[in-house]
């Protein structure tokens, strides 16, 4: 089964992938790290993605079903994903079957502190708020979506790494 890990910025949805997959013995994918390692290339494709994430903005869906495709071509098991969809365009394109679609809930208040305590590169003040305007807007339509196909489970994601993912773990069989 694939395993979509949704959620805001800083929402640990790469952390739980992470653990999930580890768990399932599946590998994991996480769009977000496979973008920052493109955005350090000196190419034309480096470039342009790093434009996009300097900005907070989303990276065109034609790059990113590139990215995937290219990414998901060499995998033959299931997987867990997580920064991926994040438009419902991306959601519809259907490029592989879902099985269960997490989605860890935090505020803005707390996806804002969170933030600013990782101190990513691209985590600055501006572009934080610029990332979750985005995320309001174009991510959150894609839970509508799954909830309607019965495939969204909602998790509280505001406790610590642990408790979020025993939560997983609680729904994931059901
Ligand atoms: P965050 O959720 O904190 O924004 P991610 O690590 O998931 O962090 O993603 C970092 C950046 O990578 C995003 O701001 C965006 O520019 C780009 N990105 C990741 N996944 C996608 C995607 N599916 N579509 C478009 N852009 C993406």
């Amino acid at each position: 089964m694939k395993i979509i890990i949704m959620g805001p910025q800083g929402s640990g949805k790469t952390t739980q992938a992470d653990l999930l997959s580890k768990k399932l013995n599946l590998p994991h994918i996480s769009t977000g790290n496979i973008y920052r390692a493109v955005a350090k290339e000196d190419s034309e494709i480096g470039r342009k993605v790093k434009n996009y994430m300097d900005s907070g903005d989303l990276v065109d869906d034609e790059t990113t079903f590139q990215i995937v495709d290219r990414h998901l071509g060499e995998i033959k098991s299931d997987f867990v994903i997580d920064g991926f969809p994040r438009t419902l365009i991306q959601a519809k394109r259907g490029i592989f079957p879902v099985g269960k679609v997490f989605y860890l809930q935090i505020s803005d208040q707390q996806a804002i502190e969170r933030l600013l305590l990782r101190k990513r590169l691209d985590d600055t003040p501006e572009v934080i708020a610029e990332r979750l305007k985005i995320y309001h807007q174009d991510t959150e339509p894609i839970l509508e979506y799954y909830r309607k196909q019965g495939k969204l489970i909602e998790i509280d994601g505001s406790g610590t790494v642990e408790e979020v993912y025993n939560l997983i773990l609680q729904k994931l069989n059901d």
